[in-house]
């Protein structure tokens, strides 16, 4: 009874948010009562996102599913009611940019409960099932990769393909790309789904492949959420490793480092014996983080004086590397990374290494997060900015960003780190630079209150805005990651040749325009 009357509060919303008459009915007779929620702490956790930078976009309800059936009922009564309502899937709210929220419907809360009347209840989505001896998990679409991955090691297996941070939906990454430091080996997560079972924008359940429906499968992934909704995934799995010998070493000069680290992406089809199974690195511009960039993971016996290392223009270039071993292997692993590591043109005295559990290396950042969840530094603004850049305009992105723009000051970690095109499908969704290697390149930042300018949102918005602007005018073409526009000839020029058919798929698979309408590209149609 409860939930009749809630529902029929979230009705009432909708009439007079969407300023059209509708018979009560019509929604009352969706069938999804039971897993339709108002309840205030829903509602307003649903409104908000990792970035914090939209403000609270309160959705009219939100859903706790517990099956592709009751998404697509869900997304089958929003396409086919006459006066129309957006849906869309959020899960685990780490969008930057309101994406995965909508003012005007209904978010499907595909992650966790946030006191759900599904979970709650005890209706579950039915996943993981693991299929060891073809090496995939089946999983729910709001599956978290920390889950994944606990439970694909109960069986000794493991995705190949990760996040840098675990806390991150399935279908929240393969609606964007889903990259680490195994990207340039193994690709980005979207590289590593076999099948999909996707609720289109008419509400339609269907499962799809490279040989199934596969228009769909490839357009699904990278697709930003637009065609449809990812209730499960098939993700291919390999023996998981048991250790990690992580290592990272320090570059003053800029072109011996990217030297490096595409020298070591070059390796992936090499043997496993003869290349690294992750290749990342960070640049280091603070003053501050110069003077006191040994965190706990440096070891305290290796000392390193900094004024020996004369940081080319004050910025220092860090290239983290990691390689996975099983305890049986363990008398090799430093004969192998001793061979690695003589290639490469690093300052000598700054080799810092550490050895950890397979799993304590994936979830490393979740450790970083704990620390600053502490200290109040979690839940504050984040005006992220991630670029693809060509490999042939890296040197001048160096010179012109870290060297210039950024003025010896950041506000949170800057990865930098290259991945082979290749590996790439070129039918998905995702937009890459047109080049066989480009870099990722992620300013984190955060945005505090403490009333040094150079910290505040504003200052640092407005930064991301020159640095876009100086990559326009260098001709540096840069494309997006977790792309933010506004403007419909903004999105065409991001997906450039991919837009047609971008937009055809897009008529074809959502024609009302009704799913994920919080990345701006399709307005809603009422
Ligand atoms: P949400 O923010 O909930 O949703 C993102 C978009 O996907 C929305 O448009 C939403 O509607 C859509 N969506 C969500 N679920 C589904 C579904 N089941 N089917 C279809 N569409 C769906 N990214 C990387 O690639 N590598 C990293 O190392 C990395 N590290 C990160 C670390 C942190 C701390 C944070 C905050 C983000 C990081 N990201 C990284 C970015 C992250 O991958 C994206 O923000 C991703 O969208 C987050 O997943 P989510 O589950 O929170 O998605």
């Amino acid at each position: 009874m409860a939930t009749k009357l809630l529902l029929t509060f979230a009705i009432c919303r909708l009439i007079v948010t969407v300023g059209l008459t509708l018979d009560p009915t019509e929604l009352l007779l969706l069938g999804v009562d039971a897993q339709l929620s108002v309840d205030p702490t829903d509602v307003k956790a649903a409104s908000l996102d990792f970035g914090l930078l939209t403000g609270a976009q309160p959705p009219l309800a939100v859903m706790h599913p517990a099956s592709s059936q009751d998404v697509a009922q869900l997304v089958k009564a929003a396409y086919g009611s006459n006066f129309g309502f957006t849906v869309s899937a959020r899960g685990h709210g780490h969008s930057i940019n309101g994406q995965a929220q909508t003012a005007n419907g209904v978010v499907v809360q595909m992650s966790g409960s946030i006191g759900g009347s599904g979970v709650a209840s005890g209706r579950k989505p039915p996943y993981p099932r693991l299929w060891p001896q073809e090496r995939f998990v089946d999983v729910w679409g709001g599956e978290l990769w920390i889950d994944v991955l606990r439970s694909t090691l109960q069986h000794g297996l493991a995705p190949k393909s990760w996040t840098d941070y675990l806390y991150l939906s399935v279908g929240g990454t393969l609606s964007n790309a889903g990259i680490s430091g195994q990207a340039f080996n193994h690709g980005p997560q979207i590289s590593n789904v076999h099948e999909l079972d996707v609720v289109t924008g008419k509400g339609e359940l269907l499962t799809c492949s490279e040989e199934q429906n596969s228009e769909m499968f490839h357009a699904v992934l990278g697709g930003l959420g637009q065609f449809g909704i990812i209730t499960r995934a098939r993700i291919s799995l390999e023996p998981a490793p048991q250790r990690v010998r992580w290592i990272r070493v320090l570059y003053s000069n800029f072109s011996t480092f990217t030297r490096d680290q595409e020298y070591l992406i070059s390796l992936h089809e090499q043997p496993a014996s003869q290349k690294f199974d992750y290749v990342e690195g960070f640049v280091i511009v603070d003053e501050g983080l110069i003077n006191n960039w040994r965190s706990s993971f440096f070891s305290p016996h290796n000392p390193v004086k900094i004024s020996s290392l004369e940081p080319n223009g004050g910025v220092l270039y860090c290239l983290e590397i990691a390689k996975n071993y099983h305890e049986s292997t363990a008398s090799t692993i430093d004969q192998e990374v001793e061979s690695l590591l003589k290639k490469l043109n690093f300052i000598p005295a700054s080799v810092f290494t550490t050895d950890m559990p397979y799993v304590d290396f994936l979830d490393r950042v979740h450790k970083a997060e704990l620390k600053l969840r502490s200290k109040g530094l979690w839940e504050v603004p984040h005006p992220w900015l991630n670029l693809f850049v060509p490999k042939s305009k890296i040197a001048d992105f160096d010179k012109g960003v870290f060297k210039g723009i950024l003025g010896n000051k950041t506000s949170g970690p800057i990865l930098i780190y290259p991945m082979n095109k290749n590996k790439w499908d070129h039918r998905s969704s995702a937009v890459t630079p047109d080049e066989d290697v480009f870099y990722l390149v992620a300013l984190l930042r955060s945005a505090l209150d403490n009333g040094e300018e150079t910290h505040s949102l504003e200052y640092l918005t407005n930064q991301n805005r020159q640095i876009l602007r100086f990559c326009d005018e260098a001709g540096i073409t840069v494309k997006q990651y977790l792309p933010h526009y506004t403007t419909h000839q903004e999105w065409v020029d991001h997906f450039g040749n991919k837009w047609d058919r971008f937009y055809r798929l897009k008529m074809e698979f959502d024609p009302r325009h009704i799913l994920a309408s919080g990345q701006q590209i399709f307005t809603p149609t009422n």
